[in-house]
């Protein structure tokens, strides 16, 4: 089995009639980040930069951001790398930042609002992953983007940052790639519209799920309630792809079910062609994939978006069984 699935390193994601699927890591770290490349992953979907903030006993500084920022994406090779800026609050936390008590933390100050209301954090780290953009394939993402105003500031944020390191002659890739993340339900409606500003979007469905079911993805209390299966998330997902499939933008899925491969054909057939997983998933999505029918799979999809309650759903997902090598 593991002879499988080292053989796998050097093959293509690619289902059985031919569709190529993008499969990219979610990193948190330079180890990650070379676990990936090991892995052949197309690049990373999603590197979290909180742990580089988490490691730290304050605040790192621009240069020492840019170190480590830079040492990540050496790691690829020249593969694609996309840089979340700091998501912060509610379930992530720095023991030097301490945020206001709220009644309703994952409905407060979190992600890209919360970097707005600090515009020095978040220019330390624009400057910081611009500089390395210079030499490496560098994307930038917004997290918990909350609609199109949200988005066009954050943009805004990005391009004052540029006009700031131009004016002291400090090196960038003027046409880097600004993505959204679209985790909560108003982005996801009005994906429409975010695609038409971002240059690409990134389906956070661990919190996505969260908030269309009202249900807290940390609270082991209602985990019978946070069910991805659920038709509200595979309708909402579907009009997600689509949104920027008929804008022919790229669109990546990078919560945890595209890791799982109870989800993989279910998602190839709501349309989705690019997944980020955890670097110890990835061989097991590309044999996944490879055993698939992007045909077999929309039926499955169109089936599974007919079903009425989750019951069902499971029923039709689960009747397919992932077939082993
Ligand atoms: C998500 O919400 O799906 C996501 C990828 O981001 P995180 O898990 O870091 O909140
Ligand atoms: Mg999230």
């Amino acid at each position: 089995r593991d002879q499988a699935l080292r053989e796998l390193v050097t093959l293509p994601t690619v289902t059985q009639d031919g569709v190529a699927i993008g499969l990219s890591a979610n990193v948190g770290n330079v180890a990650d980040a070379a676990a990936a490349a090991r892995a052949h992953a197309d690049g990373v979907g999603l590197y979290r930069t909180e742990f580089a903030f988490l490691v730290n006993a304050g605040f790192p500084t621009e240069e020492e951001q840019f170190q480590i920022y830079r040492s990540a994406a050496a790691q690829l090779k020249g593969r694609e790398m996309v840089l979340r800026v700091l998501d912060l609050g509610s379930d992530k936390l720095l023991p030097y930042f301490p945020l206001p008590i709220e009644a309703n933390p994952s409905l407060g100050r979190r992600g890209t609002r919360l970097l707005m209301r600090h515009p020095e954090i978040l220019r330390t780290q624009l400057r910081a992953a611009l500089r390395v953009s210079a030499t490496h394939a560098l994307s930038l993402l917004f997290p918990m983007i909350g609609g199109l105003d949200e988005f066009l500031a954050a943009r805004q944020a990005v391009e004052d940052a540029k006009a700031a390191l131009r004016a002291t002659g400090q090196p960038f890739d003027p046409a880097i790639r600004v993505g959204a993340m679209i985790e909560t339900p108003a982005a996801a409606i009005t994906a429409r519209a975010l695609v038409w500003a971002a240059d690409f979007l990134s389906v956070g469905t661990n919190d996505l799920v969260q908030y269309l079911l009202t249900t807290d993805r940390t609270s082991s209390e209602m985990a019978g309630y946070y069910e991805p299966l659920h038709p509200a998330v595979l309708q909402v997902l579907k009009h997600i792809i689509e949104a920027a499939t008929a804008e022919a933008k790229p669109v990546s899925l990078c919560g945890e079910i595209a890791g799982n491969p109870a989800y993989t054909e279910l998602l190839l057939g709501l349309g989705v062609r690019s997944l980020s997983v955890a670097p110890t998933e990835l061989l097991e999505i590309r044999r996944v994939v490879r055993t698939l029918d992007s045909r077999e799979a929309s039926r499955l999809a169109e089936r599974a978006l007919a079903a009425g309650t989750i019951a069902e759903v499971k029923t039709i997902v689960a009747a397919k069984r992932v077939p082993n090598d």
